[in-house]
């Protein structure tokens, strides 16, 4: 099969582009290396470069459109994006014409193509916006209220897919992400306290918790959620789909958890809360079960601890 990957010198592309080589497909990637970067294509390239091929430009440009006519992927996996939550704040358009113009651009090119699938790197933590506790695992069917332009961005391709697969017969999944965490994460993206957290563990630095540390998120490690994407190649069409674990991690416990792996003493330093921060989150895996036969295996102990063991590796 030949896929191709938007986003995939990102932090999960380039690990759904690792998985994919190694299932023996053939690899499109296109990434502006706005924040990728090609050294998380390093055992791409190395291995497999003969199956992998790389293009650098924007997912605005009309000549993806060509580019998807002329490689003729049969899935598409969507995952460029502008992903600060605090940037689409600050540059609401910016935000729009990457997220939503983007999106639209690849399914113009999906639709001249006749692509098979397109699979949506939609964002659970915000297109459902605040969930009150009694919503919590939150599902699928909950009102979204994003309450960020990231989260109204995510919201509306997800309308657009509907669309192209109605008037064009483009057939999609949009996978809810939940915060994903793993090596080669970017401190700035929405699962980034687990980076920050093990840089600075490592440095023997302090890490400091925002408020009480009580505020929750739902971690899934990135192999897990790169596994949806996989299922989702031929599955879930039409929906959207949570890929969370369910559970809610709060930051002091996740703080506890890393600070024992990393085998230090030192309590974090507490700092005032971050005013509108969400207090709680976690999604209801359920319905990717039902239709993906997908589940989360890997603990937070045992993603923390792979995480810390990746940063160690990087040269200083
Ligand atoms: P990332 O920043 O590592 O990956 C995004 C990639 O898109 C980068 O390689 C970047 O260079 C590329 N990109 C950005 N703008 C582009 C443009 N205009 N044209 C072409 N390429 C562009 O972030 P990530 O965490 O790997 O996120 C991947 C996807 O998953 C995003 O769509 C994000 O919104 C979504 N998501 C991530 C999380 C998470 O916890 N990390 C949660 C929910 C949703």
């Amino acid at each position: 099969m030949r896929a191709l990957v938007t986003g995939g010198a990102g932090f999960i592309g380039s690990t759904l582009v690792d998985r994919l080589l190694a299932e023996g497909h053939e690899v499109d990637v296109l990434d502006d290396l706005s924040t990728g970067k090609l050294a998380n294509l390093a055992d791409a390239r190395g291995d497999r470069a003969n199956k992998v091929t790389f293009h650098q430009f924007d997912v605005r440009d009309p000549q993806l459109v060509d580019l998807i006519a002329r490689r003729s992927p049969e899935v598409i996996h969507h995952l460029a994006a502008q992903i600060s939550v605090r940037d689409s704040v600050a540059r609401p358009a910016h935000d729009a014409e990457v997220n939503v113009l983007g999106t639209i651009n690849v399914l113009e090119g999906a639709r001249a193509a006749g692509t098979r699938k397109v699979v949506f790197a939609s964002s659970g933590g915000t297109i459902y916006g605040e969930v009150g506790s009694r919503d919590l695992p939150v599902k699928e069917s909950h009102p979204q209220v994003p309450l960020s332009p990231y989260g109204i961005g995510k919201r509306v391709a997800l309308d657009y897919l509907h669309l192209y697969r109605e008037m064009y017969d483009v057939e999609f999944t949009a996978l809810a992400l939940a915060n994903v965490y793993g090596p080669r994460q970017d401190p700035q993206g929405e699962a980034g306290v687990v980076a920050i957290f093990a840089g600075r563990l490592l440095a023997d630095e302090a890490c400091t918790i925002n408020g009480d540390g009580g505020q929750t998120r739902d971690y899934v490690y990135v192999d897990d959620a790169v596994d949806a994407f996989v299922r989702a190649a031929s599955k879930g069409g039409g929906l959207l789909l949570n890929v969370g674990t369910g559970v809610e991690t709060s930051v002091n416990d996740l703080y506890t958890t890393m600070a024992r792996a990393a085998g230090v003493n030192r309590p974090a330093a507490m700092a005032p809360s971050r005013p509108g921060e969400q207090r709680r989150s976690a999604l209801d895996p359920s319905r990717a079960a039902i239709h993906l036969g997908w589940k989360p295996w890997t603990s937070v102990e045992d993603g923390v601890a792979r995480v810390l063991d990746w940063f160690k590796r990087q040269p200083a």
